[in-house]
C-alpha cells in the first residue's frame, strides 16, 4: 500500500511586490490546510477576498506581455 499524499508543489511562489493595502509591501501567495491565501511579508496582512481579486486582477494584465514568451517556451518543449 502506498499511501500517496498530495502536497502543493513548493518553489512557485508568487509573489506581488509593493502591493499590500495596509504598508505597500510585498505580498506571498500561499496555501495552507484552509486552502490558498495572500499575505504581506513585512507587516503580516492577509489580504480579504475582495482584496486578493484585485491584486490577482492587476497581475494578470502586467503578466499579459510575459505570457507570449512562455507559450513560445512551452511549444518547443512540447514540440521535442
Ligand atoms: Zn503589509
Amino acid at each position: 500500500m502506498d499511501a500517496k499524499i498530495s502536497v502543493p508543489r513548493r518553489g512557485q511562489v508568487i509573489v506581488w511586490l509593493k502591493s499590500c493595502p495596509r504598508c505597500n509591501g510585498d505580498l506571498y501567495e500561499d496555501t495552507d490546510i484552509y486552502g490558498r491565501y495572500i499575505a504581506c511579508l513585512q507587516c503580516g496582512y492577509y489580504l480579504t477576498e475582495a482584496e486578493e481579486v484585485v491584486v490577482r486582477y492587476a497581475s494578470r494584465r502586467a503578466s499579459r506581455a510575459r505570457r507570449r514568451e512562455s507559450r513560445d517556451l512551452l511549444a518547443a518543449v512540447a514540440g521535442g
